[in-house]
């Protein structure tokens, strides 16, 4: 009898794996297949912990366009199913963190205005159930009501932000636009969602914004960390300082990457890409110290381009950042 590779299954072949065991191509398209909970009903039956929310916008970009096709890229750009075991921190990830996708925020195009909104509320429901949502991007002006939604939530409590990017984003507007990707953490801080103190960058570098912009940003006593920092004293150390400044009075992090803090190298499919970034293993390991070491109340991985992507490395980065964040909060469940 000829040797086979079919093992004894059961009766029935089409219900040999279960859809979350199955190849990641195979089967439902949710990040990391978890289960789908796009209503509020669902939602909250669910008792999520983390939230995925795919925030498909990018109407507010300056240049390369593409980000719209964010969050489908991220969530599709794994080869790996199942219950997760993460080898560097040594943790089950999804059996220890409750976690579900929450789907899209319904975006449509060329409705700024609507879009935030959408999102917002998106964000805020999901907040109001208790889970952390981390949103996929989508261009960066995403983060305007991504963290309003969580701050809102959090009241009275306050939060900081940790914000890693090649650009501040603190531009008063971009060619007369408010809501552009160059102006959400002007209109956070302007409207009072995050003390500037608690508004803490990471890996700036480049051309953008002007001197004017940060002379705004040092009279709202923002506080940045350009690349040469990172060059000079390395990561963990640059972080270290980041955690403990955005925390100076808030008690929780919200955690926003800009894919672009990545070097072009590490991530060409990106709207404003700009050489001279960190590291992928940088940032990994920058997201699992802060993920380990404060509470985190929200996350958004933005400005993924797959248009511009080659063979996937952006969206495989952005989808990594989101994983050792999961990872680092089941690993602090001890
Ligand atoms: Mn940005
Ligand atoms: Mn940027």
């Amino acid at each position: 009898m000829a040797p086979s590779d079919e093992p004894t299954g059961p009766a029935d072949d089409l219900a040999e794996f279960d859809d979350y065991d199955l190849p990641s191509y195979v089967g439902s398209t949710t990040f990391q297949k978890l289960p789908l909970c796009a209503d509020d009903g669902s939602l909250a039956a669910s008792g999520a912990e983390v939230a995925i929310v795919g925030a498909p916008f990018d109407d507010g970009t300056s240049n390369r366009p593409g980000a719209r096709f964010g969050p489908r890229a991220i969530r599709a750009a794994t080869y790996h199913s199942g219950h997760l075991w993460s080898v560097q921190l040594e943790t089950e990830v999804f059996s220890r963190v409750r976690c579900v996708d929450a789907g899209d925020a319904p975006v449509v195009p060329s409705r700024p205005e609507r879009a935030h909104r959408v999102i917002r509320e998106k964000v805020r429901r999901v907040a109001a159930t208790g889970a952390v949502p981390i949103v996929l991007g989508g261009d960066h002006s995403i983060t305007y009501p991504s963290v309003a939604a969580v701050a809102e939530a959090l009241r009275p409590r306050r939060v900081g932000v940790v914000h890693f990017d090649a650009h501040a984003d603190t531009g008063a507007e971009v060619w007369g636009a408010l809501l552009s990707h160059g102006t959400p953490m002007r209109r956070l801080i302007e409207e009072g969602w995050v003390e500037g103190r608690n508004f803490v960058q990471v890996g700036l570098r480049g051309y953008w914004p002007e001197r004017e912009t940060f002379e705004w940003m040092r009279q709202q006593g923002m506080r940045w960390h350009r690349m040469v920092e990172i060059e000079e004293q390395g990561a963990e150390h640059v972080v270290a300082r980041a955690i403990a400044e955005a925390l100076d009075g808030p008690g929780a992090i919200y955690l926003s990457v800009d894919i672009d803090v990545l070097d072009p190298s590490a991530a060409p499919g990106t709207g404003t890409p700009e050489p001279g970034g960190m590291l992928t293993r940088e940032l990994l390991r920058a997201i699992r110290q802060i993920v380990s070491s404060v509470e985190l109340v929200g996350m958004d991985v933005v400005e993924v381009s797959p248009p511009y992507d080659h063979a996937e490395i952006t969206a495989a980065a952005a989808h990594r950042c989101v994983l050792e964040a999961v990872s680092a909060l089941a690993a602090k469940k001890g």
